[in-house]
């Protein structure tokens, strides 16, 4: 042993300074003329594993001088140094000095191998020719490698004829070959080849079953994953490993049932040993998240002693999906303070905890932290900060952040439509819409929901027709009840009920809350009565215990004059048990949330809140306000005006008034639909007090100014 080291330390030190010291010319003289192969070769190990380009161009010379370009294991080690230094180029150039004579198998292999991993598969594929055209027949790794490169190229064809060479050169049976075959046609999402030729192979290692799962999952075939996982584990030769386990896990994760099978496997998990595997761990996290496990989750997080980026992220996703988002938000600042650095998906999940609470002050640091950290070009962090910035009520921004992208992507353009729908642009989600099929890009499902439903805002009932006839015909997307609903929503709207109704009737799949809900809407917009009980009686048998279409029969009754019969649709719901959600509003001010319940006195400045609504309501008067006391809950008729005063975004407006500066645009958030009446206050407030008065109820955003409302009283 130490003989061998201190011969490996004489060659550098004979070496050393002469040929790696290029600042020392004039001593060139003194290389050593007959070093030898083995020293040589030592010398390139040496360097390969410091990546040392200068090291290698020196070696490369001696090489040459010695005349050593007969020994292809020097080539070879050498071409492998140049790929490993990133220099592929001069790799490139140095095989094709070498006379051909000297090129063997390996050599050729090599070249090919380091031209896949410089992600150069055409040269790849050319190279592999001119080999055979050399008479050089090509062994199991030159296929093994050559399958790889097909997969880069994504194209089934090339696979498939170098497939048939494989079985002429008689290496189909081999399990390496066997192995990469079967990953071959799995990325090329050609399952049916995959598993013909997995059945087919004579042997299988954990490799080869390896493939099939990790294939399976990634062609989203969970059930066929499952499967492979536990043939190998009938296997008694074979130990599954992380890899197997992780991808079970996330077939699991991925089925939506696979809550039993996933626990199976986190006791195969226990029993093999694999829980020291942070990678395991996360799958498992991952897997009870996704299954709707928080707790599990959670506890396994606790027992995650090395915890990385993954593994927080999955946490945080956990209290996403479960609508936790202040303590998304609070995970997300844990990690930071680990000194964990945060990826693009612990950004993405941060700014959509900070899009569900529609906090700004919270979303925008978060920004500034993802300019910091260099990810605003990444595509994905900047399809969240456009929700993000919608959700909060800036719109600006969102259209800020979507113009700085290069090439923006489907996500990217939907995110931005859906942004301008919510916000009532109608006109510009149609021109955001023509722009990206004029950039070429095919839009989805999402994308014509927000199509529609612009054309329903804006009354564009012709071109809401057109579009909705492309969706299918021209674009070849499954139409679904989305898109319906948002069709009797644009006949509704434009007060053609009775066309509705027959365009519900003609509908191919049975129509569901979602299509009945917008006829109902359209009843209540029109005061018809008759069509209205009609339309809820359906709705009250699809979704028994839906208190929201109650209430708007209750008011369609109202309206008409009707009480007796509003107030049986009450009692009604009194005895199935179902109550109203209690309407809420949020403000925030100076970095916290205030929220106000109706008739809220609990906040400190209560006096000056009700002092200030009473001034606003002498000033509405002034203006031609009548109060619509229809929409108040109270029975008794003198009561009704004072109720709707104090329904909580009034509230919620009148301290925005008090505690923001002046000129600050006043940002309320609602879990309900607004109600008119606060609707028609609000815009009188907006001019009155000349404020932005942006309030982001359930169904969409309303932008107050100059006493007029971006959905122009459509809602
Ligand atoms: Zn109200
Ligand atoms: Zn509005």
């Amino acid at each position: 042993m130490t003989s061998c080291f201190m011969l490996k330390h004489n060659y550098f030190k004979i070496l050393s300074l002469p040929i790696f010291n290029t600042l020392q010319p004039k001593s060139y003289h003194q290389i050593p003329w007959h070093i030898t192969p083995t020293q040589l070769n030592s010398l390139l190990n040496a360097a390969t594993q410091n990546k040392n380009f200068k090291q290698a161009t020196q070696i490369h010379t001696q090489i040459i001088m010695n005349c050593y370009t007969s020994f292809p294991f020097l080539l070879n080690n050498l071409l492998n140094l140049y790929a490993k230094c990133g220099h592929i180029n001069q790799s490139v150039i140095f095989f094709a000095n070498i006379e051909d004579c000297y090129k063997n198998v390996i050599t050729w292999t090599s070249l090919i191998n380091q031209l896949s991993h410089h992600n150069m598969p055409i040269k790849a594929l050319t190279s592999f020719n001119q080999m055979r055209d050399f008479g050089v027949y090509p062994n199991q790794f030159t296929f093994s490698s050559i399958l790889s490169v097909c997969v880069i190229t994504c194209n089934l064809i090339h696979g498939i004829q170098m497939h048939s060479l494989i079985c002429k050169h008689g290496f189909d049976t081999d399990v390496y070959v066997g192995s990469a075959l079967v990953d071959m046609y799995a990325k090329c999402s050609d399952m049916w080849s995959a598993e013909k030729v997995f059945d087919e192979m004579p042997e299988r290692n954990l490799v080869s079953w390896n493939s099939m799962i990790v294939g399976s999952l990634e062609n989203e075939l969970y059930d066929v994953a499952l499967f492979s996982f536990k043939g190998v584990l009938r296997e008694s030769s074979i130990n599954p490993n992380e890899v197997s386990a992780s991808s079970a896990l996330t077939a699991c994760a991925n089925m939506g049932d696979g809550l039993d099978i996933g626990k199976q496997i986190h006791g195969f998990v226990v029993k093999h040993g694999l829980m020291t595997s942070t990678y395991v761990k996360n799958s498992l996290m991952d897997m009870y998240c996704k299954c709707g496990s928080f707790e599990e989750a959670t506890t396994l997080f606790g027992s995650n002693h090395e915890k990385d980026v993954v593994t927080w992220n999955v946490m945080m996703m956990v209290f996403l999906q479960s609508n936790n988002f202040e303590e998304a938000l609070k995970y997300f600042v844990l990690m930071r303070s680990q000194a964990v650095l945060p990826d693009e998906a612990s950004f993405s999940t941060a700014l959509n905890a900070s899009a569900g609470l529609a906090a700004l002050y919270q979303g925008m640091p978060i920004h500034n932290l993802i300019v910091k950290s260099g990810f605003e070009t990444n595509m994905r962090v900047a399809c969240s900060l456009i929700p993000m910035y919608a959700k909060c009520g800036s719109l600006m921004d969102a259209y800020r952040v979507f113009q700085s992208i290069n090439h923006p992507n489907l996500v990217c353009f939907t995110s931005m439509i859906s942004a301008f729908q919510q916000h009532g642009c109608s006109d510009q989600v149609i021109k955001l819409y023509e722009n990206m099929l004029h950039q070429g890009i095919r839009p989805d499902y999402s994308t014509f929901v927000c199509v529609l439903s612009a054309c329903a805002h804006t009354g564009k009932v012709e071109e809401g027709f057109a579009y909705f006839n492309s969706v299918e015909a021209v674009h070849k997307v499954n139409l679904g009840h989305e898109h319906y609903a948002c069709m009797v929503d644009l006949l509704g709207r434009a007060g053609r009920l009775e066309e509705a109704k027959r365009f519900i009737e003609s509908m191919p799949m049975e129509p569901g809350p979602s299509v009945w809900g917008a006829l109902l809407g359209a009843c209540r917009t029109h005061g018809n009565l008759e069509l209205g009980r009609e339309t809820a009686e359906r709705l009250f048998q699809i979704e028994p215990s839906n208190p929201g279409n109650y209430m708007i029969l209750a008011n369609i009754y109202a309206r008409k004059g009707k009480s007796e019969e509003a107030n049986e649709i009450r009692r009604l719901m009194g005895v199935k048990g179902l109550r109203k959600e209690h309407g809420c509003s949020w403000i925030d001010v100076k970095n916290t949330t205030f929220v106000f319940t109706a008739n809220d006195r609990s906040h400190s400045r209560t006096q000056e809140i009700y002092a200030l609504l009473r001034n606003l309501k002498n000033l509405v008067k002034k203006k031609g306000y009548m109060s619509k006391t229809q929409f108040a809950t109270n029975d008794m008729e003198q009561n009704k005006e004072q109720s709707l005063w104090h329904h909580s975004e009034k509230l919620a407006l009148a301290f925005g008034l008090l505690a923001l500066p002046a000129g600050a645009p006043i940002r309320i958030k609602k879990n309900l639909r607004t109600c008119e009446d606060c609707h028609a206050v609000i815009k009188f407030a907006s001019e009155i007090y000349n404020r932005e008065i942006i309030v982001r109820d359930t169904n969409r955003f309303h932008h107050f100014s100059g006493g007029f409302c971006s959905c122009r009283d459509y809602w």
